[in-house]
């Protein structure tokens, strides 16, 4: 890298809303920093639950444009976070493993690898990116679509022309997990609604293979406004927004990662080294 090349983070997403939740922080902080973010989100989040959100209609007239509602949903969340180069790879999301809509012809885990493999790259190979976020080989939680997106992130990564530095995973300690079910429980929220513990022992990472943790403190508020913009989201934001405001700060001003292919330890910064 160039010290006059502006510096380029990329993250690839599977659907609207995993961008805040993962990753609202860091993508707020670097764009304030002037880094260039782009975020590739890879459907349009067509089968998620659906919130009650009254002056965009019924629940029925809502699921008839849920994608293109979700989509401006995105836009309004990246607004929020800070200037976002954001690209659509528009597949239809697949839904929870198991559920019918998994099956569908037209569901991302059924659709190409190889054509988003070749997209992802291009765009690589336009944006020039130092650094790739996705998510680790279980796609953070198991979701199909999520590990489609690591398969298509880390393929496309070494299928582009332009070598990015540095790929990470996002990640969720074990600890803060544990922390967060304690304090649900403090606020009124059973902490299996939050995450059980055999959800936390799946999703968690040991603390001691985090590798970077990246403070967004300063980044807190802009990550739940971001949040609140996906509004017909039900479940997992709708939990988060749960969290009352004056612990936000200490639950969500951490985010943490693990650098694909080890090697670091103790970061605080996605370009550490470059
Ligand atoms: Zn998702």
């Amino acid at each position: 890298m160039t010290g006059d090349e502006r510096r380029c983070l990329l993250l690839v997403h599977a659907h609207p809303d995993d961008e805040c939740l993962a990753t609202g922080g860091t993508i707020a902080r670097y764009a304030d920093e002037g880094v260039h973010v782009v975020l590739v989100t890879c459907t349009n989040g067509e089968a998620g639950e659906i919130a009650d959100v009254p002056e965009l209609g019924s629940r029925d007239e809502i699921a008839a444009r849920l994608g293109e509602i979700r989509v401006e949903e995105l836009k309004e969340a990246c607004r929020r976070l800070g200037p976002v180069d954001v690209r659509l790879l528009g597949y239809h999301d697949s839904g929870m493993a198991g559920t019918p809509s998994n099956n569908a012809p037209e569901a991302f885990v059924n659709q190409s690898l190889d054509e988003a493999v070749g997209r992802v790259a291009a765009i690589i190979d336009e944006t020039r990116p130092a650094v790739i976020v996705t998510y680790n080989e279980f796609g953070f939680y198991g979701h199909p679509d999520h590990i489609r997106a690591h398969r298509v992130a880390v393929a496309a990564r070494e299928e582009a022309a332009h070598r990015a530095s540095k790929l990470y995973y996002n990640a969720a300690p074990k600890s803060l997990l544990l922390q967060g079910r304690e304090m649900a429980e403090q606020f009124g929220v059973s902490p299996d609604d939050f995450f059980s513990l055999d959800e936390i022992e799946r999703i968690g990472t040991e603390d001691a293979a985090i590798t970077t943790a990246l403070d967004v403190s300063a980044y807190v508020d802009r990550k739940f406004r971001a949040l609140e913009a996906h509004r017909t989201q039900l479940g997992t934001t709708e939990a988060f927004l749960r969290i009352p405001e004056s612990v936000r700060a200490m639950a969500m001003g951490t985010e943490h990662y693990v650098l694909a292919g080890g090697g670091a330890t103790g970061e605080t910064d996605l370009f550490e080294g470059l």
